[in-house]
């Protein structure tokens, strides 16, 4: 379950701080994911060198975050985050400490960690240090904080994410003390910066059961003090047809493939619309790409529907399909297929023959419409901008680009030939009709 190399390389490191006298353990979500039989990302090792003795003991590393004792170790291509044993001091407002302090012993650094699952530390050999019982609750889906769970979530309010992110992402169930410490603690989440909540929350709607996710979240009445917007419809529970098919379709896209696939359904799932997605998702602090693509997806969704019913639901809609992809590109077209093949399975799980049939349909439809575009880009059309200039005897301005958008539209779906002097003949036409002189 750890890559062979990674497993080497930690087990060098560890070798290497032992031999300088050192105690040095693999800890945290490595040792839990290997208990739980997941594939390792990383490993985290924690060790009694201080920061200093860890620089001058390896080769190549990068001081990532001296502050909190942290330094990176690089072992051939693999990276090993090597923190000294510590506990965290003075929390100020509900989250980070903003001091930490070395300690001499793994107990102390086990005690500072948030849920006993994360709490347990391994040697080389294999052997489990687990003075909280993280093993039997990982055995037994269980979710405890270490220690008392008020006094944890005090401390660092994040906490309550990351219990709700664990719970959901492992299928894990939170003992009721910490339950009812989290719903009495909730609202001091708003001493929580946003990007941190963020990153909690995007594990957990990208992990393999975000209804649940969002469900816990729900109930657990943080969402009002959440430092950023919440939709006013993601604070009550969701209800509507056409949410429910949005939710139900949004546990079934794969995530890693497609984030914003995922995001483009919830939005929509809680009524936020293509207009307002990608502003809430800066607010939110999700990365700039992230957001816009997010946005295009739903408008691409809310135009198409708007076409179809415009053209009274029914018929090939080939021009509708024409317009789509050349607004938003292909690209994103194909992300909207994925989405509409995805709502498709989840719609019709019970009746497979009607799946397979609107599934074929819809292959026929999409190789119909790749084949019948003649043309995607401005750079396809057998004539260009200064062509229409030159015989026009016009200035250019924003007409000419709109004039191209125009022809573009027609070459594509199929009412004009891409032909330099039909095209030429046809700016004229539309420049007449549209009287922009
Ligand atoms: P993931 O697989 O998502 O990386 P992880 O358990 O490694 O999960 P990290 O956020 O990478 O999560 O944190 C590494 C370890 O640091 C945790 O396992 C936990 O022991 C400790 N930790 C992280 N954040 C906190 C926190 N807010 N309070 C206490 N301990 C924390
Ligand atoms: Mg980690």
């Amino acid at each position: 379950l750890v890559p062979p190399l990674m497993q080497r390389q930690g087990e060098y490191v560890l070798k290497r701080l032992q031999e300088h006298g050192h105690q040095a353990y693999f800890v945290g979500g490595c040792v839990r994911d290997e208990i739980m039989g997941r594939p390792v990302h990383d490993m985290d090792i924690a060790t009694s060198a201080r920061p200093e003795q860890v620089i001058d003991m390896f080769e190549h590393t990068v001081p990532t975050g001296l502050q909190h004792g942290t330094v990176t170790v690089v072992a051939e291509r693999e990276m090993f985050e090597v923190t000294t044993f510590r506990k965290e001091a003075d929390y100020e407002d509900h989250r980070h400490p903003t001091r930490v302090e070395f300690v001499d012993g793994l107990l102390e650094d086990l005690r500072r960690r948030d849920f006993t699952m994360n709490a347990i530390a391994g040697d080389a050999g294999g052997n489990l240090i687990d003075p909280f019982d993280g093993k039997r609750d990982i055995e037994a889906r269980i979710l405890r904080c270490v220690g008392n769970a008020d006094e944890r979530f005090d401390e660092d309010a994040l906490r309550m994410m990351r219990a709700i992110r664990f719970a959901s992402v492992f299928g894990f169930r939170p003992v009721k003390s910490l339950w009812k410490a989290l719903k009495f603690s909730r609202s001091k989440i708003s001493f929580i910066a946003i990007e941190r909540i963020r990153v909690e929350f995007e594990k957990m709607l990208l992990g393999p059961d975000p209804l649940r996710g969002l469900a816990l979240l729900q109930r657990s009445g943080l969402l009002p003090y959440i430092k950023a917007p919440v939709p006013s419809a993601a604070l009550r529970p969701l209800a509507g047809e056409a949410a429910l098919t949005a939710m139900r379709t949004l546990a079934a896209v794969p995530p890693e493939e497609f984030p914003e696939l995922r995001y483009a359904l919830l939005l929509q799932g809680i009524g936020v619309g293509g207009d307002e997605a990608a502003d809430l998702m800066k607010r939110w602090t999700f990365p700039n790409a992230i957001a816009q693509r997010t946005a295009d997806l739903i408008r691409f969704d809310e135009l198409w529907k708007n076409r179809r019913a415009e053209a009274g639901g029914s018929g090939p809609l080939r021009k509708q399909w024409v317009e789509l992809q050349l607004r938003f590109g292909k690209q994103m077209a194909a992300l909207w297929l994925k989405r509409e093949r995805t709502r498709l399975a989840v719609e019709f799980t019970e009746d497979p023959d009607k799946l397979q049939a609107e599934l074929e349909l819809m292959k026929q439809s999409e190789a119909r419409w790749h084949e019948e575009v003649p043309v995607h880009t401005l750079k396809e059309l057998a004539i260009r901008g200064e062509d229409v200039i030159r015989s026009m005897g016009r200035k250019g301005g924003p007409w000419l680009g709109m004039l191209m958008g125009r022809l573009l539209f027609l070459v594509a779906s199929g009412e004009l030939a891409n032909e330099r002097e039909i095209l030429l003949e046809q700016a004229k036409v539309v420049v007449n009709e549209d009287g922009t002189s």
